[in-house]
């Protein structure tokens, strides 16, 4: 047997629950992993409230984590037992062991700890293929990054930072704006009144080609109301609830904007995508240029406090569950 967390309904923190399943069996393609850490993430929220929908029930949740290798099934070529490997995606992360297809799976680099990486797989691809990919960012560019002090905003700032960019970050209080500010936000904005006023007086007018906003519906319309003609919204987060349906008119209105709802499983759904992601990311963590901020962990079997922290806004940067 092994240990994990699962919700047999949607709702509150209180519905996941600590108990004893049986140790999966690797099948053909799949490794069983070892966890040490595991990453709590805001996706995780939505699969125990039934904002995303669960596969199946009882459900263990969690879709990232590190650990170590210790059997894999038939026709398994990447990695063999003794492996250090990290994964973001595959849902079942909450569980000190877990089977998972083997080609979902990253070595992780000696340098790198286990608690890093389960920090860092999906808030910091998330990060790489929002400021790499979906909008390519410049040296020059004014980019505005909502959450800025949470766990993708953290490693967004430094990482834009590094990139030549300027970073806005938005925040919800001035302790958060003093850690965004301290990760290479160049400036911080408190709230969201006075956003598109602050974005102009920065930006002498010109307003940003594009706006990184996780927050979703509380923000929508305002993160519009940031960009330059031709910008890019990249609405990647529904942490306010999700965003109404849009009139399309209101783009041509604004200034010809496109709009984008990305996913981390889009962009690194071809093998070859994960590795250049995971690549790009142990490249920057290994180099210093952004370091990952484990502000919080706590034990696997409290999951439910970490979630009331998350939701709560009580936390900055990432959270590590202990198994
Ligand atoms: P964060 O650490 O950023 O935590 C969420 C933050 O959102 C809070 O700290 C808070 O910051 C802000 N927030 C604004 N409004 C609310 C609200 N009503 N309730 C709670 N929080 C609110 O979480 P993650 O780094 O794990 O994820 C950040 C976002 O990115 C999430 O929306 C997540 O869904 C999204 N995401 C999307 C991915 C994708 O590929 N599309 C992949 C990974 C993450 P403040 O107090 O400063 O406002």
């Amino acid at each position: 047997m092994t240990k994990a967390i699962r919700i047999h309904v949607n709702g509150g923190p209180e519905v996941m629950k600590w108990e004893d399943v049986p140790t999966p069996e690797p099948g053909p393609g799949e490794a069983l992993i070892k966890q040490e850490a595991v990453g709590l993430n805001y996706i995780d929220v939505y699969f125990r409230t039934g904002l995303y929908k669960a596969p199946n029930m009882p459900l263990v949740i969690g879709q990232e984590g590190a650990g170590t290798v210790t059997a894999v099934g038939p026709n398994v070529v990447a990695v063999a037992p003794g492996d250090r490997v990290a994964y973001a995606g595959p849902i079942g992360g909450y569980a000190t062991e877990r089977v998972i297809p083997a080609d979902r799976l990253v070595k992780v680099p000696e340098a790198i700890s286990f608690q890093t990486a389960a920090a860092m797989m999906l808030q910091g691809m998330t990060a790489q293929y929002l400021l790499r990919r979906t909008y390519t960012v410049k040296a020059g560019d004014t980019i505005v990054v909502h959450a800025a002090a949470g766990g993708v905003g953290l490693i967004m700032c430094q990482w834009a930072k590094h990139l030549g960019a300027t970073v806005i970050g938005v925040v919800s209080s001035e302790q958060k704006a003093a850690i965004a500010h301290a990760n290479g936000a160049a400036h911080t904005v408190v709230g969201y009144a006075n956003l598109v006023a602050e974005v102009k007086r920065i930006t002498a007018g010109a307003m940003v080609p594009v706006v990184y906003d996780s927050v979703g519906k509380d923000t929508f319309l305002t993160s519009l109301d940031c960009l330059a003609p031709l910008g890019l919204m990249a609405s990647y987060g529904s942490a306010s609830g999700p965003v109404p349906p849009v009139e399309l008119g209101l783009l041509a209105a604004k200034g010809s904007l496109y709009l984008t709802r990305p996913t981390l499983a889009t962009y690194t759904a071809k093998r070859a995508d994960l590795e250049r992601a995971a690549t790009d990311l142990f490249d920057v963590v290994g180099k210093g240029v952004v370091k990952i901020q484990i502000n919080q962990t706590f034990p696997l079997k409290d999951a439910a406090a970490a979630h009331i922290a998350l939701e709560a806004r009580k936390t900055t940067g990432s959270t590590v569950l202990i198994p």
